[in-house]
């Protein structure tokens, strides 16, 4: 057995455990066992300073998880959205396909905690449908592995999964969604790395949420992908007592650009059930994006997104750059919040003017019919339902 293997068998996981290290009431321990499993490794355990500190909040259950009567066990609708089992098609040439239930770590925030440590809802018998699938789409040129956590899988299996993708064609890039580096970097070994890069172009996101992430381990582990030549983004989730200030995600930043992770994106918090409590308000990120954008390097912002309930994936949110904007200029205002006016020039295309935009939040999901972009401002917001699901 391998040492991170070791280490995920040595987690903290078991109702006696929840009461005697972080004195959890028993009968909570048990209804928060039930509701989702917890799963703390020793080296993640390892990194918390205080009760309820930022790394505590992220894998310690917590009893407001079964108070929560906003959230939705599928927000994102991917089970809709799955055309075979472990394989969710929501973009024209992308697919998620899951490969594991197991993690290093059982996040207390996951999106996905319907199906995660249920190896019955994220099969294992269950690939040669999903592979059938990516091999009849040839529209789809990048698949994403993700589950669970692909890096649960043993080196043999994985390499099995990553050769057979290999050879599809119309597969161009091949993308492992795992929260190791972070969680466990242990996981990441020399073993693996010279595996993976067998078979370029493999990009790696991984997922760091906090500066305290930031260890030797995980930089360790991180470089070491790096020099195998795969590209590392991060993805991290902007979360209630976790990351929700500019001081912290700017340290955050910085520091995964100094371990070569390029930031990819920032999320605000699903409307998962058991995890609207790390949810902040919409305007605390994009006072964080505006307090960063401008104030250190653009290279560290990642795209600030929501991903859209109902499966609308991933829309791009900005701070109010544009102030105006008319037939002739566009007025906008800087990260110092001075204002300065752009000429537009008149193109024979006009392109800008003819850009489709379906309106889509009618009732999350119906669409409403093509309108240019300048009709946005005509359409009467009190006609959207702002209901979700
Ligand atoms: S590693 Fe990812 S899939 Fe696993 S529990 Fe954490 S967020 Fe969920």
């Amino acid at each position: 057995m391998e040492l991170w293997q070791q280490m995920v068998r040595d987690s903290v996981h078991s109702v006696d455990q929840l009461v005697d290290k972080f004195g959890l009431d028993r009968k909570v321990a048990e209804d928060l066992d039930e509701f989702f499993q917890a799963r703390i490794n020793p080296y993640y355990l390892n990194l918390i300073r205080y009760p309820g500190d930022p790394i505590w909040l992220q894998c310690v259950p917590d009893k407001q998880e079964l108070n929560d009567l906003d959230g939705f066990e599928d927000p994102l609708k991917e089970d809709e959205m799955s055309p075979v089992p472990n394989i969710t098609h929501r973009y024209p040439d992308r697919a998620l396909f899951l490969t594991t239930s197991q993690c290093g770590m059982y996040c207390r925030f996951c999106t996905r905690k319907r199906k995660v440590g249920d190896s019955e809802k994220i099969s294992m018998k269950q690939l040669e449908s999903a592979f059938k699938y990516l091999e009849a789409h040839t529209e789809i040129r990048d698949v994403i592995l993700s589950g669970g956590d692909p890096l649960m899988l043993t080196d043999v299996m994985l390499e099995k999964i990553i050769k057979r993708l290999r050879t599809i064609p119309h597969i161009e890039i091949i993308r492992i969604g795992s929260k190791m580096p972070c969680v466990l970097p242990q996981r990441i070994t020399p073993k693996l790395v010279e595996m993976l890069k067998k078979y370029h172009p493999i990009y790696v996101n991984t997922h760091f949420n906090h500066p305290w992430e930031i260890t030797p381990e995980s930089t360790k582990a991180c470089e070491m992908l790096v020099n195998a030549g795969v590209v590392v983004g991060n993805q991290s989730v902007l979360m209630k007592g976790v990351n929700d200030n500019a001081e912290v995600m700017r340290e955050l930043l910085i520091k995964l650009l100094k371990i070569r992770v390029k930031p990819y994106y920032l999320f605000m918090a699903d409307e998962t059930k058991g995890a609207t409590h790390f949810r902040t308000s919409i305007d605390t990120g994009m006072e964080i994006i505006y307090k960063l954008r401008g104030h250190i390097s653009g290279l560290a912002i990642p795209h600030f997104v929501i991903d859209a309930p109902g499966g609308g994936g991933k829309i791009p949110i900005l701070p109010q750059y544009v102030l105006h904007r008319d037939e002739d200029r566009i007025v906008m205002r800087n990260y110092k919040n001075e204002v300065f006016v752009y000429r537009d020039v008149k193109e024979s295309k006009d392109l800008g003017n003819k850009i489709p935009v379906e309106i889509s939040d009618k009732k999350n999901g119906d669409t409403k019919s093509p309108k240019n972009f300048k009709d946005i401002t005509e359409i009467k917001m009190t006609e959207f339902i702002s209901s979700n699901n």
